[in-house]
């Protein structure tokens, strides 16, 4: 089964001063058809896990692995990442002036895939994907991500995820700042990509309220750059109302 696998993952990030470790030993394994969510307080390394996995060039894996179906990922370029199957949404998207979103998706998805899709059957595909994100179809000829809303931004991300088909996605945060519609919207896409794929999902998020929707087979616990904690979905409702104070030092609580 193919399996996204993390072992003992360290990772620094490089600032002005130099490198500064994050991550101290994470452990994941994800097997293709399951959702994980990762929660846990602001800083606490869950968008630099994500990063590093997707090969952003700020973050250094300083020891441990990171296998998808048994290949060292670490290894890989980022495309190579994305051609094995990887997707990343990312908590703040950049922005690609000059480049329209219909061209974004197709130059994408023959990156991905290898060779161009079939034209008509292509512009079927994104317009059947945007409908069912309730987007509208003039949404295609704006420039990616160029004064998207933040629920628009979110959309985008899960519009790539469908029409790419990866095989292990991570979402970070793509419940922040999404209203209740919004955020509806969106998890029935990811929730599709469950039902028609056997996708495996690792969703980052802050508030548990993105679980109601997305049901997590497993909860991991983020604190200080390693899992605190794991258990199944019944671990997002006690985090629901306990917070993560007791995880942080005893004086200290972090919203
Ligand atoms: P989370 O996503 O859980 O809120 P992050 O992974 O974004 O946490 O950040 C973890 C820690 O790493 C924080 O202390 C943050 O300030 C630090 N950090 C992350 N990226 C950078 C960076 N590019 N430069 C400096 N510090 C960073
Ligand atoms: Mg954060
Ligand atoms: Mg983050």
């Amino acid at each position: 089964m193919p399996t996204l696998e993390i072992r003992d993952l360290h990772v620094s990030v490089e600032t002005k001063e130099g490198p500064k470790p994050i991550l101290r030993g994470v452990d994941l394994t994800i097997a293709s058809g399951e959702t994980h969510a990762i929660m846990g307080p602001n800083g606490s390394g869950k968008s630099t896990l994500a990063s590093a996995l997707a090969g952003h060039p700020k973050y250094t894996v300083t020891s441990g692995t990171a296998t998808l179906d048994g290949e060292d990922l670490l290894a890989m370029s980022v495309d190579e990442r994305a051609r094995a199957g990887l997707f990343l949404a990312m908590q703040y998207p950049v922005e690609v002036s000059g480049v329209s979103v219909a061209n974004f998706l197709r130059t994408a998805k023959t990156a991905i895939s290898g060779e161009a899709p079939a034209l008509r059957t292509w512009g079927k595909e994104v317009r059947g994907a945007m409908e069912n994100l309730r987007m509208d179809p003039a949404f295609a000829e704006r420039s990616v991500n160029e004064g998207f809303s933040g629920g628009e931004k979110k959309r985008h991300e899960i519009l790539q995820m469908e029409l790419f088909k990866p095989r292990f996605a991570i979402l970070d945060e793509t419940d922040s700042g999404l209203d209740v519609d919004a955020l509806r919207v969106v998890s029935e896409g990811v929730n599709r990509a469950k039902e028609e794929t056997d996708i495996g999902i690792l969703l980052i998020t802050h508030y548990t309220r993105i679980l109601r929707y997305i049901k997590p087979d497993f909860v991991h616990v983020f604190v200080d750059g390693k899992i605190a904690e794991e258990g199944g979905s019944e671990l997002a409702d006690r985090l629901e109302e306990e917070g993560y104070d007791k995880y942080l030092g005893a004086n200290k609580s972090v919203s």
